[in-house]
């Protein structure tokens, strides 16, 4: 495979994306990690698509990450007859509860209490906010609505009721549900939408008992406020522009995104920002100048991963749009101002032995002629600090813990590679010079910095920093161990 740019690519799976083939050509593309997206398709759906991800995993020997997203409280219409409508400005459109698919004049809102909230002139937006519907006349089983801003609405489509505080808890019972399947399923991250407090992120976690790690997406403007403690207690974060610039005037949400991924990386945890980023490439085989430049900005701001919805789910060019991610990315990566922004905000405290060595080990590379950063790493804590160094050279995070390699796709720069069993440190550095040299990252003329903890085994350990030679009889010779 191609070397890939630094900023990792999350593809949302879908129809347009079902079959093995196109799995592993968005791999190819430079997809890192795919999302599946449990507010469309059932479980057989998911399963599927799981397994063509490992199958994929397991072909290129290439760890892959999988982001399950749980819907979470979110309001969404039923399914339509012939699968979607067109909404005219000034008709009247009906939400109820019955089953029947919908049609031109109603669909099913199938969430009873947002009957028992809605009063006549509250607003509710449909599908981020595109299609905008007013209340004329409602009841406990319906409302009717004047289409204030027309558009095609189709099935399961979002609903957001800005105006109403709806008393919906965070995990509904299909969360739950969801949650104990894909977690047998075997997925490397959780994604809860409208997280409001960290006691949303903590029930998810028990729930969860360490089989994914959990990321937050922020949506809500409770979340925003809360932010500081939400990230604490969370793996990752996602700036979930969709429902985010619905709920707060869509003017706020570049300054937001840009906080959430300062902090992010401050807290040494990966952040995805999401949304929209190339949405002309649903229909278009080429991007808008202000997608290109949105997908840019998220790179310079520090991001660690950018991710397609409906483009690589549901669009027609899924391939094109991760290539077009991955090549804006390279330019970026590329420029020396882009240097510059992420080196003036890096923040190294050094608090703790770990923080020292990953900080000492980027300065040696940078410095000198060195060719990576291989740092062994069991729970992913000391990948995830080089990442959040952001060095100029490839960063490669061995480890004998497949999941710790796949949660790591989601970080900014790291290269994951499974190691066997090693207990020496010689072994260590030996198995960082084969995965430097597989994957061409050196030659055996070249240096490497590695870090790790001796004794070995221990989490949280790293303690060690070596500047080893490529060249396998070198170390042999060299090592004193
Ligand atoms: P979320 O709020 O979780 O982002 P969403 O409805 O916006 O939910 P996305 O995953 O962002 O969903 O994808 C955008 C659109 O792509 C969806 O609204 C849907 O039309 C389509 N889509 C995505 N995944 C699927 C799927 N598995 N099956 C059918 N359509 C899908
Ligand atoms: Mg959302
Ligand atoms: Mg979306």
């Amino acid at each position: 495979m191609r070397r890939h740019c630094n900023v990792k690519i999350v593809a949302t799976l879908g129809p347009s994306s079902n079959d093995y083939d196109m799995i592993r050509a968005l791999h190819e593309a430079g997809a890192n990690v795919f999302r599946l997206n449990m507010s469309h398709g059932d479980h057989s759906e998911i399963k599927h698509r799981h397994s063509i991800i490992r199958q994929v995993e397991k072909d290129l020997n290439s760890p892959i990450a999988i982001l399950a997203d749980l819907q979470g409280p979110k309001l969404r219409v039923g399914v339509f007859a012939n699968g979607e409508e067109e909404l005219v400005e000034g008709a009247t459109f009906r939400l109820d509860l019955d089953d029947a698919e919908g049609d031109a004049t109603r669909v099913k809102l199938p969430h009873k209490e947002i009957f028992d909230a809605l009063e006549p002139g509250a607003h509710l937006l449909v599908n981020d906010g595109k299609i905008k519907l007013r209340v004329k006349d409602c009841g406990a089983t319906f409302a009717d609505c004047e289409v204030i801003v027309g558009g095609t609405i189709s099935n399961r489509k979002g609903v957001n009721v800005p105006d109403v505080v709806l008393p919906l808890a965070a995990l509904s019972e299909k969360d739950r549900k969801d949650l104990e399947f894909v977690c047998e399923l075997g997925v490397d991250w959780l994604a809860l939408s409208f997280v409001q407090r960290p006691a949303d992120v903590q029930d998810a976690r028990a729930l969860a008992k360490g089989r994914a790690a959990i990321l937050s997406k922020i949506e809500k403007p409770a979340a925003v406020k809360n932010f500081d403690d939400i990230l604490k207690v969370s793996d990752g974060i996602m700036v979930a522009r969709g429902d985010l610039g619905v709920e707060l005037p869509v003017q706020n949400v570049p300054p937001i995104q840009k906080q959430l991924i300062r902090k992010s990386r401050a807290a040494a945890k990966p952040v995805i920002v999401a949304t929209q980023m190339l949405e002309s490439m649903i229909d278009s085989p080429m991007p808008t100048r202000a997608e290109v430049s949105d997908v840019a900005t998220a790179i310079y701001e520090g991001a660690d991963a950018i991710m397609l919805s409906a483009e690589s789910a549901a669009g027609s060019y899924p391939i094109e749009a991760v290539t077009t991610m991955s090549n804006v990315a390279n330019e970026v990566e590329a420029d020396p101002t882009y240097l510059d922004i992420i080196a003036a905000s890096r923040k190294s405290e050094g608090k703790t032995v770990a923080d020292g060595i990953v900080s000492a080990a980027r300065e040696i590379a940078e410095t000198t002629d060195i060719k990576a950063i291989c740092c062994f790493t069991q729970s992913g804590t000391t990948a995830l600090l080089v990442s959040r160094e952001r060095p100029r050279v490839p960063i490669i995070a061995l480890t004998n813990n497949i999941g710790t390699a796949r949660r790591l796709c989601l970080s900014w720069g790291t290269n994951c590679v499974v190691t066997g069993h090693v207990d020496r440190f010689k072994d260590a550095v030996l198995a960082a010079v084969r995965a430097t040299l597989t994957q061409e990252l050196a030659t055996e003329k070249d240096m490497i910095v590695v870090t790790a903890g001796v004794p070995f085994n221990t989490p949280g350990s790293t303690n060690i920093l070596r500047v080893a030679p490529c060249a396998e009889r070198l170390i042999y010779s060299a090592d004193q161990d």
